[in-house]
């Protein structure tokens, strides 16, 4: 799905390269994170409401599963690739290292726009996955969750599939899921949540008031809108946000829940999926996503598809921080070019490291039997943002290295350490 000229496999390589120079790694365990634990490439069989049948290609990436069972969403969008899926994939497992979760990386995806789906395709298209993939998942294997157009209610279908397959239940083997399936208290907002506590971090650090800072959200989905949510909530000033039909700009500040309520209420329903667009609010300036994108803010925070910021439009940008919420939302030449400019940027595998962190709570409580309040559930989440904020700023700023290289020099010590107690060259030649 890359706009970028650099494939999005490539550009983690890259990071991961970037990231080796500063942290004391063996070849072996780098030759280990840069090759995948398993791939599976399917065609899924959905047969159409008027009786056609269309084969749909999908995969699912294993990355890792050196420090637990592979972890990791499930796409549906019509330029869906492998090569995208992969480095979603091994962002998954840098990400699960910082956050400091026992899993490793995967992740999925099915080439389709969901979009021109009737809700009885969505689900048979969910279960066909599923068929198609069982031998490759479970609770100690592989755990899909929710990612770009997918949610609740397709994890729920998911997870009801692999039980039938399986002939028991298993509610740890999808996270995500609705309450009635075993799904978390808190699940739904985690990422946004996340993302607001590590902003909140950032702030105390340079001693911001909230009142005072500006923000552009790109993208109003799941993470978009959650984080949206909670950053007015804390008082931030949300000037900007946008979704895949544009934008809408007011420099007095933007109350996300009534927009968002607005395009609920209004929207023309075209299945489960919203076809009315934010940019239909009244009294607000229409901006596309190219102009929230260059807005003077800051700070912005894409939220929607990777390879928003490229060499194209990095130059231009002038946002003072970047908070990537969305995966891969800059290209490692954009990455660049804004470490040049001094634009400051808070990564993926730290800041949306919330979604995982509820998946891994709720997958802890699928497996216990035994469920959490709201309550523990944020304060849990937020401990585990807190401590890997503070982790990442601190390697930052004694060594002097971007928060993206910090994070990844944190997940890669923890993946090094993981790598040398299952065995290395190192520890046999001392042995022998
Ligand atoms: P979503 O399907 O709920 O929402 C996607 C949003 O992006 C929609 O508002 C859509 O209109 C908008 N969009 C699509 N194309 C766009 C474009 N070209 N320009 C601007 N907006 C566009 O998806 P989501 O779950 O919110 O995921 C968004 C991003 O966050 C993805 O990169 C995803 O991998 C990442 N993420 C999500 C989670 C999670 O828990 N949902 C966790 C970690 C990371």
């Amino acid at each position: 799905m890359s706009s970028s000229s650099q494939s999005l496999f490539a550009t983690a390589l890259q990071q991961l390269e970037e990231a080796r120079r500063w942290v004391q790694v063996s070849n072996e365990a780098i030759e280990c994170l840069k090759s995948l634990s398993m791939l599976l490439e399917v065609s899924v069989p959905l047969r159409k409401d008027d009786g056609s049948l269309e084969l749909l290609h999908a995969y699912r990436v294993r990355h890792s599963d050196l420090r637990g069972p592979g972890k990791g969403g499930v796409r549906y969008h019509p330029q869906v690739d492998l090569d995208e899926v992969k480095a979603l994939a091994f962002w998954m497992t840098m990400k699960c290292a910082v956050i400091d979760v026992p899993f490793g990386g995967a992740k999925g995806g099915v080439q389709v726009d969901p979009k021109r789906l009737s809700h009885l395709e969505l689900e048979r298209l969910s279960r066909g996955f599923i068929k198609a993939i069982a031998g490759a998942i479970g609770p100690n294997q592989d755990i899909p969750a929710p990612d770009l157009y997918t949610n609740a209610t397709i994890m729920g279908w998911m997870s009801d599939e692999y039980s039938r397959i399986r002939r028991e239940k298993l509610p740890a083997a999808v996270t995500g899921k609705p309450l009635a399936l075993g799904g978390s208290l808190g699940r739904e907002e985690a990422t946004g949540l996340g993302a607001s506590y590590v902003v909140n971090r950032l702030a105390a650090k340079f001693g911001w008031d909230p009142a005072q800072i500006s923000v552009a959200v790109q993208g109003f989905g799941n993470a978009g809108y959650h984080v949206a949510h909670f950053l007015h909530q804390q008082g931030f000033k949300i000037v900007a946000l946008s979704d895949s039909q544009g934008g809408i700009f007011n420099s007095a500040g933007l109350d996300p829940d009534p927009i968002k309520e607005n395009k609920e209420a209004t929207r023309q329903l075209k299945n489960i999926y919203c076809d009315r667009s934010i940019c239909e609010e009244r009294e607000c300036e229409k901006i596309s996503n190219e102009e929230l994108l260059e807005l003077e803010v800051d700070l912005l925070i894409p939220a929607a598809l990777e390879s928003q910021i490229t060499q194209a439009n990095a130059h231009k940008l002038k946002a003072k921080n970047i908070v990537e919420v969305a995966n891969g939302p800059i290209s490692a030449e954009a990455d660049m070019i804004l470490e040049e400019r001094g634009i400051a940027v808070l990564p993926d595998i730290l800041v949306n490291a919330g979604g995982v962190t509820v998946s891994y709570f709720e997958w802890v409580q699928n497996r216990a039997g035994y469920y959490w309040s709201l309550e523990e559930v944020y304060s849990k989440l937020k401990l585990k943002m807190d401590a890997a904020f503070e982790q990442v700023y601190q390697i930052a700023q004694q060594q002097k290295i971007s928060y993206r290289k910090a994070a990844f020099v944190l997940g890669l010590k923890r993946l090094a350490e993981a790598y040398e107690a299952t065995g290395s060259q190192e520890y046999f030649m001392q042995k022998s």
